[in-house]
């Protein structure tokens, strides 16, 4: 479903050209659970962002599903992102002007021809999926860390996207919070086939995750599937 192909990001900074992401092949199916692991600095968050259609390849073909998103333009690549891919990240990224209700429903303003009803189902779904129904007039600054990554997760899987980015995820969250929030998405992952991937240093995820990759220097040095 995700397949990518001699993919290479190249940074620019003055005369110095920094190669980040080095021809990367990887192929990725539906419903995967893959933790990136790597040490600081060694592109995973360059791969999340490349393969999240946040940012574009220097070279290279990145096809999610028979479409080759590095040929798409701006905004025929945000509508892509919009009804594909979710993302989560490390500080949660709220928007603190909005509740829990409206931080959830905010994804799908991208999605054209959605009836409110559907809507608003699908939010009251999400919010009692991640066990938040009770907060949802809240606003994020209200909230704890945990409670916030939940409403993220919540806002990530609202368009029924077919892929999850998650960067960091439990970086700022305790243990037996980050524990929580990894059931969470492994729940998701076996009721809906989503696909997920990590970026992470967390141990907790890479016990639960059946594919771990391993980069160094912007290369795969390791990728094996595992029993979880
Ligand atoms: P990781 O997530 O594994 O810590 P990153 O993908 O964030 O690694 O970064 C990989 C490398 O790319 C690092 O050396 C980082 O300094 C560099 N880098 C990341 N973003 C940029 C950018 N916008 N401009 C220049 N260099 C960058
Ligand atoms: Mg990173």
């Amino acid at each position: 479903m995700i397949s990518n192909k001699n993919v290479s990001k190249v940074y620019k900074m003055g005369e110095l050209e920094l190669d980040v992401i080095k021809n990367l092949n990887l192929e990725i199916r539906y419903g995967e659970f893959i933790a990136i692991v790597g040490p600081s600095g060694s592109g995973k968050s360059t791969v999340l962002n490349l393969l999240g259609c946040l940012d574009k390849p220097t070279r290279g073909q990145i096809l999610i599903d028979e479409t080759d998103v590095t040929k798409l333009d701006t905004t025929a690549l945000a509508n892509f992102r919009g009804e594909n891919i979710g993302f989560i990240f490390q500080s949660f990224n709220l928007i603190p002007v909005l509740s829990v209700y409206e931080n959830i429903e905010y994804p799908l303003i991208m999605i054209q021809n959605l009836p409110q009803a559907q809507r608003h189902e699908r939010i009251m779904k999400l919010l009692k999926e991640v066990d938040m129904l009770d907060q949802k007039e809240k606003f994020p600054d209200q909230l704890s860390g945990g409670q916030r990554q939940r409403v993220a997760i919540a806002r990530a899987l609202v368009t029924n996207p077919k892929i999850v980015f998650a960067d960091e995820p439990t970086a700022n969250l305790d243990t037996k919070t980050s524990n929580q929030i990894i059931t969470l998405m492994r729940n998701i992952q076996k009721e809906f086939n989503t696909t997920f991937i990590f970026a992470t240093h967390d141990e907790k995820i890479v016990t639960a995750a059946d594919r771990i990759i391993t980069l160094v220097d912007g290369e795969i040095i390791d990728d094996k599937r595992v029993q979880s």
